[in-house]
């Protein structure tokens, strides 16, 4: 399969020309709220004015995203109840704030077995999860000869292939829907994976191309390349398949970066519609990683992202990970979002493994305290339901026995 990216520098083109297309607003952030209260679409001018707003004006920013909210999806909160499978922790990209991959042979490398899989999606499924999220590091046979090895072992011809089986494996033998994570796609595999899972991500992360420099949080990642994350962004929207995608602040780019990182999803979204989701997902610093010293960002910009996010895409769900901002879990209802994305009863975060999950009803407790009911949702939001409903197949009737009339999650359990 051959990919041709566009460049890099189409990125910052497409940003400028947004700019200029887009009418100037009165930049001050008062007047920047006004004219969006009063429905004027966000331009990249007032959203730059609100995310460098001052903490004088942060809670008119912050009451303008929560209204936002509420008129997209008043009174609740949504999350997926899911297990977490790391199905191989190899990968061949090195980001600088990884703490999930290995390279083979490392303590702790590990590519799970189909028993494996099978067994925390079962032990899931008992705990009524609807989510088997599968993680995965990109491509890491085209770096590891052992896991080639693993994979002729198992008897597939790559990464892809093994996770393709895989979902389908859970697709099958249980309740769980598949969400795949596996890095960059190329539209065959996106339509491949799309047969056995309702939904899939990948994090745009960020537009900003200087963080592949030598010393950079991406230095050495090859599939971090923005252009080639918005080619698979843009090939899942082309075959309508529902997308999770975000980005993550604090590793290096600026506040404009995120602006334009959200304009491109907006571009795309406007495009296709496929945006079921965006996540904003804060760096956090951990031991043993090369960007150990690196400064996290702050509460303020986290809540100031994430507004403008809501702004920026008033009828897209919007997350944040509660652990990641844990005990502020408040602060970010109040700047917007509505979803906390997957929460474990039984898996760690892999991903930020010093950050356990809080407890559901914690989470409940805390989303009630803010006037909101916390309600269970599949990987795939209720939005897009009916469409994949509307194909035969086992999905569509994994989805009709899982989804409720709301669809929403119906709590089914096994025996
Ligand atoms: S963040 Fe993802 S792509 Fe980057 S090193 Fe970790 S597993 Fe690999």
């Amino acid at each position: 399969m051959s990919l041709t990216w566009s460049t890099p520098a189409k990125i910052r083109t497409q940003a400028e020309d947004r700019a200029l297309r887009t009418p100037a607003l009165s930049c001050t952030p008062a007047s920047a709220l006004n004219d969006i209260r009063s429905g004027v679409r966000i331009s990249r001018e007032a959203a730059l004015t609100l995310i460098r707003c001052s903490d004088a004006d942060l809670a008119e920013l912050l009451a303008a995203a929560r209204a936002a909210k509420e008129r997209f999806k008043p009174g609740v909160i949504t999350y997926s109840r899911k297990v977490f499978i790391p199905l191989t922790n190899l990968c061949r990209d090195y980001c600088g704030y990884c703490t999930f991959r290995r390279n083979s042979g490392d303590p702790g490398a590990h590519t799970m077995s189909p028993d494996e899989v099978l067994a925390v999606a079962r032990a899931g499924e008992k705990l009524g999860c609807t989510e088997a999220l599968f993680s995965l590091g990109d491509k890491p046979e085209l770096l590891f000869p052992e896991m080639r090895d693993t994979l002729r072992h198992l008897g597939y011809k790559s990464t892809l292939h093994y996770l393709e089986a895989m979902c389908e494996l859970v697709l099958r033998e249980t309740n769980l829907l598949p969400h795949p994570n596996p890095g960059l796609l190329s539209a065959e595999w996106i339509a491949r994976l799309a047969a056995v899972s309702p939904s899939m991500g990948l994090m745009l992360e960020t537009t900003n191309e200087s963080l592949l420099a030598p010393g950079a949080a991406h230095d050495n990642a090859p599939d971090k390349v923005p252009a080639k994350r918005l080619r698979t962004i843009e090939d899942a929207g082309k075959q309508r398949v529902p997308f999770t995608t975000g980005l993550l602040i604090g590793i290096g780019e600026s506040r404009e970066d995120r602006v334009d990182t959200l304009l491109a999803l907006r571009d795309m979204n406007d495009r296709y519609g496929h945006i079921q989701e965006v996540i904003v997902q804060n760096f956090r610093v951990k031991p043993a990683i090369p960007m150990a010293h690196w400064p996290e960002p702050s509460h303020g910009e986290m809540l100031r992202t994430v507004a403008v996010a809501r702004l920026l895409l008033p009828e897209v769900n919007i997350q944040a990970p509660p652990n990641l901002s844990a005990p502020y879990y408040e602060e970010l209802l109040d700047a917007g979002i509505n979803d906390w994305g997957g929460i474990s009863p039984l898996t760690p975060d892999y991903i930020n493994p010093e950050k356990p999950w809080p407890h559901l009803e914690q989470l409940r407790l805390r989303t009630e305290a803010r006037g909101c009911t916390l309600s269970q949702r599949l990987p795939v939001y209720p939005e897009f339901l009916p469409a994949l409903i509307s194909k035969p197949g086992l999905l569509s009737e994994k989805l009709r026995a899982t989804a409720d009339d709301h669809g929403m999650a119906r709590l089914v359990r096994a025996a």
